[in-house]
């Protein structure tokens, strides 16, 4: 498959929002193919590969269902199980040491 163009935006108003709702100071979040981030610049977002694989596998996921039925389904598990149990989030923690997701895209 052909690889994903993802972005990145800085000091993000959604971000900002999630990271006050969540209790966080440095957050990243995925819209789509755009990975938003609060309290993190690009440059140490991107050193840390645990976490950019991790945002990463939230593109797929969104690729893989639609923008909507992933939002969706994402907010519904939340709801059901909470963000930690989270099926959509236990598959980002997985990705976390999974290198080759990184195969699958071209972030700009
Ligand atoms: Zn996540």
């Amino acid at each position: 498959m052909k690889p994903v163009t993802c972005h990145i935006k800085e000091r993000s108003m959604l971000a900002r929002l999630a990271a006050r709702y969540m209790g966080g100071n440095q957050i990243a979040m995925v819209i789509g193919k755009t990975i938003h981030l609060h309290g993190t610049s690009r440059e140490d977002f991107l050193r840390h590969k645990w976490w950019v694989r991790h945002e990463i596998c939230h593109v797929m996921q969104y690729r893989e269902l639609g923008f909507f039925p992933f939002l969706w389904q994402y907010i519904w598990e939340c709801i059901r199980v909470g963000y930690y149990a989270n099926r959509f989030e236990v598959e980002a923690r997985a990705a976390e040491r999974d290198a080759a997701i990184m195969e699958r895209v071209i972030i700009l």
